[in-house]
């Protein structure tokens, strides 16, 4: 017979794909000798077969859960429903990968009258037992039973006011029984049905729902933002329940081993005295932070760091740990890798290598390549003063500025229109995940740097604040007031993640540094890699900014993107309408060393680094005006002013516009067919990457040029091209009297390109390849319209896996890359290979490329650490070499 429930004391770390992370867990610490409460967990494989089979627990499921609940009785000496000596359990989700609050779980199951009655005389604390009691009727029905939270509390309200209470705890053990009641007959009103007594009954209605809660509405879009597939199927843990509540001797809270948002080794985290531990993570009350625990509960402090120390040295790293004392007794209800901003996982895992707790090359692992976004972005300039509105807890750092808005869908609503918006919640629940996503950054005015806005902000990669209690928020006014400031919904606010300010209007941002651990994290990265990482960069700040950032030169340089600058833009257009070759000629002349100092910039900056320059790309009516535009303006000028003397001249736009425009100009006159077709446009680029070379070699400096040639599809193409720059080099050597070296090749990013490339390869020094146009060319999306029109749905449909212009398609497009370099090297040994699509800064196409053998990635220069990194892991990875040994 299949095993679908184990014990704690069955389990083990390495069983989270059956036991879900957390029974895993729970698993491990009860084996390692911690304070766990005793429970068992029954399987994911038990909630796959639940959903196989019409959602029905199976007999046999069914019976080893009494089995284990019979074992659990024995070992706690407590029976469920027994008044005389109750046992009441928890039961929560805990699926493979953490998701935390998107399922369900229930507390103090096993509470029914007679259970309640025994719990006041047996705990001689009657009003704890009747609270607890109302709790569970609270929480059942709302998860289990589908009754609404708001109806209860609607009820305790009216009760409170009725008693003239201001809070909960004014309630007496009378009052709480009298509410009890009227629970009870909102649940009878609402399900017509009385609230369930039997113990047994409430367990297996309990985990029904906590298997239903994997296929709630948040749990699904949590799964697709996180790439967790729905195959898996949450566990449940039944455990047995300890009290927080239980007087001042009592308490709960949440901690991580170190500082989840800086990374230093501090214990961090917060706790509440009297209280149930969904009270410190739904953020309703804001907690103490956990060194004042020292002063409050100093035996229990020392235990509980010493159980952190022990969980952080078992685990080899940071941990986030739920815990609880029931008077005065400490137990551990959970733990699990903690989750981190980029910053914090860079220090911790630097610094843990350091401690010896681990090697360099798990250093390298441990940090996610995509998280490091949000280093690499900009942030507050320091020397702007900051006119601060208030001031909250840094629950994750990172700067935004936006309009704020109050409600998340309307969060998500204009961020998806490409409006950047801050959401302002007095709290967050999983609920508003939509709008988190969809905003700039996250402010709440209650709850601790725990609540459910920071640790989802903080996986996010989001800056948030929390627990702004100076924010006195008005949902139903939109509007929010600190002191005599009203802020509407709309008006512009800027926050700082990483200190907890929040002011008024926008400040100006600035470039980010990197921090001494991360630059030691990258050199280990590039001690470790065999990838080669560039950068595609256009001007010389961009190309400064690659090389600071440890670009090992500059993949591709759109040449192009120099022709748009807004003084250059009239004479590209004079070289356009120009009618002979001469007055193109003039014009070319004027362009000629205007992109000759952006060279010399360009080289300059990369300090004999190889910098790629390809020559001019866009079909040629991307210079000019927009058609409709510009009929609209002829056609108003002949009305109004038909002597004007820009008519002519915008008649003349007009006219070549016409001639230009074509039906699929992604696949018309551009690329090296526009070499072929103006070879005057080339020569002038050519001549002007070789006078900057010329220039360069008379200051002294070093350049390694390499000349390339776009959109290549068939052989014959290259060779003209190629003829053309040896002959533009020519000249110029002759004229300057200077010799230099230079290579010459080709983008493969059409797919005959790449089918053909040993033929191509005999006349290019190297291949980048152009995944963009290459994704383009071999779906027959177009680059430009089909993410808005298709693209999205098919994702959303699993036609296809993901957005294969971000990621990769690696059976198909990068079939074509294999190809390519295959076919390449037979024909030219020594051709270099590169790639300088987008996807040279994705950190699975980052992994392809290592494993189909390129030299190099190219990336846009803020990536170029994150594809270091992803360089670094892929050879780990791929090479498998574990410790220091390569096996
Ligand atoms: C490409 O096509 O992948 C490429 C890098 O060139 P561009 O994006 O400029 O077309
Ligand atoms: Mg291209």
């Amino acid at each position: 017979m299949k095993k679908y429930v184990y014990l704690f004391n069955e389990g083990n770390a390495s069983m989270k794909e059956l036991l879900g992370g957390k029974g895993a867990n729970l698993a491990e610490m009860t084996n390692i000798g911690l304070p766990v409460p005793s429970g068992f967990t029954i399987t994911t494989e038990a909630c796959n077969a639940y959903y196989d089979s019409g959602k029905a627990i199976s007999p046999e499921v069914k019976e080893q859960i009494l089995i284990a609940l019979e074992k659990l009785e024995q070992h706690t000496d407590k029976r469920l429903g027994d008044p005389t000596n109750p046992l009441l359990v928890s039961v929560r989700s805990g699926a493979v990968f953490s998701m935390p609050g998107m399922m369900d779980t229930i507390l103090n199951l096993g509470m029914n009258d007679e259970t309640a009655r025994g719990m006041a005389e047996l705990t001689n604390n009657p009003r704890f037992a009747y609270d607890s009691y109302r709790r569970f009727i609270q929480m059942f029905s709302d998860v289990v039973l589908g009754v609404d939270v708001y109806f209860f509390e609607q009820l305790l309200e009216e009760y409170r006011e009725e008693k003239g209470y201001s809070s909960d705890p004014e309630l007496t053990a009378e009052d709480w029984q009298e509410v009890i009641k009227g629970y009870k007959e909102i649940v009878k009103k609402r399900t017509k049905k009385d609230f369930p007594q039997d113990p047994r009954e409430q367990l297996f209605l309990s985990i029904n729902s906590v298997f239903d809660s994997w296929n709630n509405q948040r749990a699904i879009v949590y799964r697709r933002l996180n790439k967790i597939p729905g195959h898996l199927g949450t566990a449940v843990n039944i455990q047995m329940m300890v009290f927080g509540n239980m007087g001042d001797d009592s308490g709960t809270g949440v901690a991580f081993t170190r500082n989840p948002s800086t990374g230093e080794a501090v214990l961090y985290g917060e706790y509440l005295i009297n209280a149930q531990g969904e009270d410190v993570v739904a953020g309703i009350r804001t907690p103490k932070p956990i060194l004042t625990l020292k002063d409050e509960m100093p035996t229990v402090y020392q235990q509980f760091a010493d159980t952190c120390h022990h969980l952080e040295q078992h685990y080899k790293d940071m941990q986030d740990i739920e815990f609880t004392v029931e008077r005065g007794k400490l137990f551990i209800l959970q733990t699990r890798t903690g989750k981190r901003t980029a910053q914090a996982a860079i220090r911790i895992a630097v610094e843990m290598v350091a401690e010896g707790i681990i090697d360099k090359k798990n250093a390298i692992l441990r940090v996610d390549p995509d998280q490091l976004n949000q280093l690499l972005h900009r942030r507050l300039d320091d020397k702007v003063e900051r006119n601060l509105l208030a001031k909250g807890l840094p629950a994750s750092p990172g700067a935004a500025t936006g309009g704020v808005v109050f409600d998340a869908d309307e969060a998500e609503t204009l961020g998806n229109e490409g409006k950047k918006v801050i959401l302002v919640r007095p709290e967050t629940t999983p609920d508003d995940i939509h709008g988190i996503v969809a905003a700039q950054a996250v402010v709440t005015s209650r709850g601790g740097m725990t609540s459910h806005a920071a640790v989802v902000a903080r996986g996010m990669g989001k800056a948030c604040i929390c627990g702004c209690e100076d924010l006195k928020i008005d949902l139903s006014k939109k509007q929010f007031i600190v002191g005599d400031t009203v802020v509407n919904h709309g008006d512009v606010i800027t926050i700082d993640g990483g200190t907890g300010e929040i002011m008024l209007g926008e400040i100006p941002m600035i470039e980010p540094e990197l921090s001494d651990e991360f630059k030691l994290l990258l050199e280990w990265a590039d001690e470790t890699r065999k990838l080669g990482v560039r950068a595609n960069a256009d001007n010389p700040v961009d190309a400064l900014r690659a090389f600071e950032f440890g670009a090992g030169g500059i993949g591709l340089c759109r040449t192009e993107h120099m022709f748009m600058d807004p003084k250059r833009i009239p004479i590209v257009q004079k070289m356009i309408l120009a009618e002979t070759y001469e007055e193109r000629k003039e014009a070319l002349d004027l362009l000629l060393p205007m992109q000759q100092g952006d060279f010399e910039g360009i080289f300059e900056a990369m300090q004999g680094l190889p910098v790629t320059i390809r020559l001019l790309d866009p079909p040629l009516h991307e210079f000019l005006p927009d058609k409709e535009e510009l009929l609209v303006e002829v056609t108003k000028l002949q009305i109004t002013d038909p002597d004007n003397e820009e008519l002519q001249y915008k008649e003349k736009l007009l006219k070549k516009v016409n001639q230009l425009a074509e039906f699929n100009p992604m696949l018309g006159l551009r690329g090296c067919r526009l070499g072929l077709m103006h070879p005057e446009i080339y020569e002038m680029q050519a001549k002007a990457i070789f006078y900057a070379i010329a220039t360069l070699n008379d200051k002294g400096l070093p350049v390694k040029p390499e000349i390339m040639i776009p959109l290549v599809g068939h052989v014959n193409e290259l060779k003209e091209m190629r003829e053309l720059v040896i002959n533009a080099a020519n000249e110029v050597q002759q004229e300057t009297g200077k010799e230099f070296n230079y290579l010459i090749g080709t983008m493969i990013e059409i797919p005959r390109a790449a089918l053909t490339a040993d033929q191509i390869a005999e006349e290019a020094d190297f291949f980048s390849f152009g995944t963009n146009d290459l994704t383009q060319t071999t779906f027959g999306f177009s680059r430009d319209d089909a993410e808005g029109k298709f693209l999205q749905a098919y994702i959303n449909h699993k036609v296809l896996p993901e957005n294969p212009f971000v990621v990769l398609d690696q059976e198909g497009v990068g079939k074509l890359v294999e190809t390519g370099v295959k076919l390449g090297r037979q024909t030219n040994p020594t051709l270099k290979t590169g790639i300088c699509g987008e996807h040279g800064g994705e950190k699975h196409s980052i992994e392809f490329c290592y494993n189909t053998g390129l030299d190099y990635v190219s990336c846009s220069p803020y990536r170029v650490p994150l594809a270091r990194l992803a360089a670094a892991q892929a050879t780990i990875r791929n090479d498998k070499i574990i410790g220091e040994e390569k096996i």
